[in-house]
């Protein structure tokens, strides 16, 4: 658990999300729009940290929108948190949170998006313990293999992260504005928060906490900031 605190800026991430106070907003919040083109996703990187990266080709046309999204977001990125997730909701912490990172392509390249307070678009999604993700058994291999060589890894082009994405949560999700949950927490990220988890089983799980227990930021302080939500929990 990262003890780094918010330096001192007023929408930082993640948060926990209390369902009774979330705004409902069905204009803000319209069915969630995401598309994954195969191949898209090219390899896998494990870092020093023993965290994972799938990262995106520059010129993928994996996107997202919504509503709440101003433009169309493009796919940079993805990867984990274990050991527990990072958004809590009404207090209770799941396992683990993946959180696709998008950027917004109104700027020039995602550096650039980076310095714009609606430059990213991250969604969320929460992970529980129970039946095994599939798809992710699949990825699995690759994180291994690279956390073993600490070399980028291919991975196979019919590799599909719809599979890690719960169907219901594209119309049931939380939104506020915030950062990123790791350095520089750059307040650039409009987040989307999927409200179904997907489950991970409990060998999955264990494998990513041999290559690090756990790598989550804890809570930062709402402030003013609204949490909207598309309909009631
Ligand atoms: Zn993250």
């Amino acid at each position: 658990m990262s003890t780094k605190r918010s330096n001192g800026q007023n929408r930082q991430s993640p948060i926990d999300i209390s369902t009774s106070k979330a705004i409902q907003s069905p204009e803000k919040c319209s069915p969630l729009l995401i598309r994954f083109n195969h191949g898209d996703c090219v390899e896998v990187t494990v870092n020093e940290e023993g965290c994972w990266k799938v990262s995106a080709r520059l010129h993928s046309t994996s996107v997202i929108r919504g509503s709440h999204l101003t433009g169309t977001y493009r796919l940079l990125q993805f990867h984990a948190h274990w050991g527990g997730s990072e958004h809590t909701i009404d207090g209770k912490r799941f396992d683990g949170e993946i959180h696709f990172v998008y950027w917004n392509t109104r700027y020039f390249a995602p550096d650039e998006a980076c310095k714009k307070s609606d430059g990213l678009a991250v969604l969320g999604v929460l992970i529980e313990k129970g039946a095994p993700n599939q798809e992710f058994g699949v990825l699995l291999k690759y994180i291994e293999e690279s956390n073993k060589t600490r070399k980028a890894v291919k991975i196979p082009i019919t590799f599909d992260p719809m599979r890690l994405v719960p169907k219901s949560g594209l119309t049931r999700y939380f939104t506020y504005l915030g950062g990123l949950t790791t350095p520089p927490f750059s307040e650039c990220v409009v987040w989307t928060v999927m409200q179904t988890p997907i489950t991970f089983s409990e060998a999955q799980l264990k494998t990513l906490s041999t290559m690090t227990d756990e790598n989550w930021r804890e809570c930062q302080r709402l402030h003013a900031r609204k949490v909207y939500s598309t309909k009631a929990v």
